[in-house]
């Protein structure tokens, strides 16, 4: 009896069945044969974005911010800490809310940088602001 995942590729963004038991061993892409967990937050663009937080079985944690945002490049390597703690349990994300302003526009991000879990394709949590990599992967914990 084992009970598979949808994990999305991080590389080619098509969606993998994975069985849960085999998670933690990460895996490769049937698709791409790429790592299905780099260990680092995926960038993603509207079509993407659609794909993992549309069909994953993982919670997506996103992270909105902007290339202009000091803050948010502040708070990069903090989020790429965490996505080396939060992986394989979830799938970290950064979208470029000034390159997809679509995205931006359509979550009603209104300051940068904001964070965002999204389960079974439903926002479930926000936070605005910049957080370090232990106060965030204690805040998803909490909330995703
Ligand atoms: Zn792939």
């Amino acid at each position: 009896m084992s009970e598979s995942l949808i994990v999305v590729c991080p590389h080619c963004h098509a969606p993998n069945r994975v069985p849960a038991e085999r998670l933690a061993g990460g895996g490769n892409c049937g698709k791409c044969k790429g790592a299905l967990f780099a260990g680092e937050p995926v960038e993603l663009d509207a079509a993407s974005f659609d794909n993992h937080v549309g069909r994953s079985d993982l919670p997506v944690v996103v992270d909105f911010w902007a290339p202009w945002c000091g803050p948010c490049r502040m708070m990069a390597p903090a989020f790429a800490q965490a996505a080396r703690t939060l992986e394989p349990r979830y799938r970290l994300a950064k979208v470029n809310t000034e390159a997809h302003q679509t995205l931006a526009a359509r979550f009603g991000i209104r300051s940068i940088p904001t964070i965002a879990i999204f389960k079974n394709g439903r926002e479930i949590a926000r936070q605005a602001g910049a957080m370090d990599a232990a106060t965030l992967t204690r805040w998803v914990a909490t909330n995703g």
